[in-house]
C-alpha cells in the first residue's frame, strides 16, 4: 500500500471513514499521517500518538477530535473484525486516556473542492473527489431508493446570471446518484413562474431530458409539527416523503439574509404562496425568518448538502448581483456547518448572518465552528478576497422594536422602484407579502408603512427595476460605527 504526502493523496487512500484527515497506516499502526490546521500533511510516529494522548498537542487543531474514528477503522482492520467499542480499546490502552477525556464528540465533516469550470468532465472529476472523503455516493444513497435533488431555481435566468444551480452540477449529481442504483429526480418551487419554464431557462431541462431525470413541481403539501416556536408548517409532499434528498443550492448574497446557502435554498419546500406568508408573518425580523428557516431544516434534514459555488453571485443577490468566480464545490451532511464553512470562505461576519446568529442560540449541531472538520482545502486556501455584500439593510442593529418600528424608515434600508427600468409587469406587486405596492398613474408606488423590508419584490424582478436605499439616519451611523 502506498502513501505519499500531500495534499490529494489522501483521497486515494484506502481509508474511507466519514474523517479524512487522520489515517492510520496498516503496515505501520503508530505512524499515522494527518493534516492539521495550516493542511500541511505530516506524520505522527509512535511518541507523537503518545504525546497527544498525553495532551501535549495543542487541542485548537481539533486532532483527538478527528482521530477517534481513524483509531476504529484502524482497529478494524489490524484485527479483522468487529469488536466492541470496550474490547477494541482495551487493546489499545494508550487510546483509553483519550476516549475518557473527549468522549465521542460530533463532528461535522465539511469537504472543499476547487474547480474552475463547469465543464462536464472537469466537473464530475470534481464531485467525485468532492465526495470521497465523506465515503462518497454511496454512502448516502441505495440502491432503488428515490432520490429528491432540490437546486436553487429561484426564477428563469439563464445559467451565467450564477442565479440558479448550474445544470452541469445537477447533471454530476444525477449521474453519481444512478450509479448508487438509486432513482434521483429533480424538484422545487420557484419564487416566480412554473417550474417547467424557470427549469428550461437555467438549463436543467436539458439535463433532465437528456438524462431522463423527472421533474416534480412541488404543488401538493403535507402538515408537518413544527420543532420549535412554529407549530405547524406546510411542506411540499415530494420534498417531505422522497427516501432521499440532495440539497443543492447556490452560494449567493442575499438582501434579507445576507447569504443564501444549504440551509435557505430548503426555504423552496415551502409551496408556493406559502412563502409570501411566512415572509409576513416573520415580518421585518429577520431573527425570526431565520428561525423560521432553521426549522424547516431539521423538520427533513437533508441527507447530503453540495453547494454549487464553483460561480458564486456578489453584491445585490439573490438575482440581481454580479457572479463571482469562488471556484469551489463545497459538501456536507450538516447544512449548518456547509452554511457557517461558506460564510468564513466568503469572509463575511457573523454579525450580518442571521442564520447563524439564531442557530448558535438554539444551539444546533453544526453551528459550533469547533465543531466543524473541512477537509479537502483549508478555508484559508480557498478565501475569496472583497467579496461584496448586497446593500446593507440591517433594521435592528440592536434598535428597541418599538424604536425601529417608528422611525424604521431613517434606520432601515428600503427598495425604490427605478421607473426607467420597470415594465409595470405587476410581479413584485403580486408577490409582496403585505401589498405594499401598488400601481398609480403607470408608475410603481411603495408604501413604506406596510413595506416589511423583506426585499421579495427585488428578489423577483426580472428588470433589476428596484433598487435600495439606506435610511438616512443608518447612513449617518454607519459612518461612524
Ligand atoms: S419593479 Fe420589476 S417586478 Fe415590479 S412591476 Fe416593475 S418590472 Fe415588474
Ligand atoms: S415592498 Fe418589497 S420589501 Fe417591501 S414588503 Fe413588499 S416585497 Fe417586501
Amino acid at each position: 500500500m502506498c502513501y505519499t504526502f500531500g495534499d490529494r493523496v489522501y483521497r486515494t487512500c484506502v481509508y474511507t471513514s466519514t474523517t479524512i484527515d487522520a489515517a492510520v497506516f496498516v503496515d505501520n499502526p503508530f505512524a499515522v499521517s494527518f493534516r492539521d490546521c495550516t493542511n500541511r500533511t505530516g506524520i505522527v510516529t509512535c511518541t507523537a500518538v503518545d504525546a497527544f494522548v498525553r495532551n501535549r498537542i495543542s487541542q485548537d487543531v481539533h486532532l483527538p477530535l478527528v482521530y477517534l474514528p481513524d483509531i476504529i477503522y484502524w482497529v478494524e482492520n489490524i484485527i479483522g473484525k468487529k469488536k466492541s467499542l470496550e474490547e477494541r480499546f482495551c487493546r489499545q490502552p494508550f487510546f483509553i486516556p483519550l476516549l475518557c477525556r473527549k468522549g465521542f464528540p460530533e463532528m461535522h465533516h465539511v469537504v472543499l473542492e476547487k474547480t474552475s469550470e463547469y465543464s462536464r468532465v472537469e466537473l464530475r472529476n470534481a464531485m467525485t473527489r468532492l465526495l470521497a472523503p465523506l465515503g462518497g455516493m454511496a454512502a448516502f444513497v441505495h440502491p432503488g431508493e428515490r432520490v429528491l435533488l432540490k437546486p436553487n431555481l429561484l426564477s428563469a435566468k439563464t445559467p451565467d446570471a450564477a442565479v440558479t444551480t448550474h445544470p452541469e452540477v445537477v447533471r454530476a449529481v444525477i449521474e453519481l446518484v444512478r450509479e448508487a442504483g438509486a432513482i434521483p429526480f429533480v424538484g422545487d418551487s420557484p419564487g416566480i413562474g412554473k417550474l417547467q419554464r424557470v427549469a428550461e431557462k437555467c438549463g436543467i431541462l436539458q439535463v433532465l431530458v437528456e438524462t431522463g431525470t423527472e421533474l416534480v413541481e412541488f404543488t401538493e403539501s403535507v402538515q408537518v409539527d413544527g420543532p420549535g416556536l412554529f407549530k405547524r408548517f406546510e411542506l411540499a409532499k415530494p420534498y417531505f416523503e422522497a427516501d432521499r434528498v440532495i440539497n443543492l443550492p447556490k452560494l449567493k448574497t442575499h438582501g434579507m439574509m445576507t447569504m443564501t446557502c444549504a440551509v435557505k435554498n430548503l426555504f423552496g419546500a415551502v409551496v408556493g404562496a406559502g412563502k409570501i406568508a411566512w415572509h409576513l408573518r416573520a415580518g421585518e425580523d429577520r431573527e425570526l425568518f431565520a428561525q423560521m428557516l432553521l426549522e424547516i431544516y431539521q423538520l427533513r434534514k437533508p441527507d447530503l448538502n453540495i453547494v454549487d459555488a464553483i460561480t458564486a453571485m456578489e453584491g445585490d443577490g439573490p438575482s440581481g448581483g454580479d457572479p463571482r468566480q469562488v471556484g469551489l464545490l463545497i459538501a456536507g451532511v450538516n447544512a449548518v456547518a456547509v452554511d457557517v464553512v461558506a460564510a468564513e470562505v466568503l469572509g463575511i461576519s457573523k454579525k450580518y448572518l442571521y442564520l447563524e446568529r439564531v442557530a448558535e442560540k438554539l444551539a444546533l449541531p453544526g453551528v459550533e465552528r469547533s465543531s466543524i472538520h473541512v477537509s479537502g482545502y483549508l478555508v484559508g486556501e480557498a478565501r475569496i478576497q472583497d467579496f461584496k455584500l448586497p446593500p446593507l439593510s440591517d433594521v435592528q442593529f440592536g434598535l428597541p422594536r418599538f424604536l425601529s418600528r417608528h422611525i424604521r424608515h431613517y434606520f432601515t434600508a428600503y427598495p425604490f422602484p427605478i421607473p426607467k427600468k420597470c415594465k409595470l409587469c405587476g410581479i413584485c406587486r403580486d408577490a409582496c407579502p403585505p401589498g405594499a405596492i401598488e400601481f398609480r398613474d403607470d408608475s410603481l408606488v411603495i408604501d413604506y408603512q406596510r413595506c416589511i423590508r423583506c426585499f421579495c419584490c427585488r428578489e423577483l424582478c426580472p428588470e433589476h427595476a428596484l433598487g435600495v436605499r439606506e435610511g438616512r439616519l443608518l447612513r449617518i451611523i454607519k459612518k461612524y460605527i
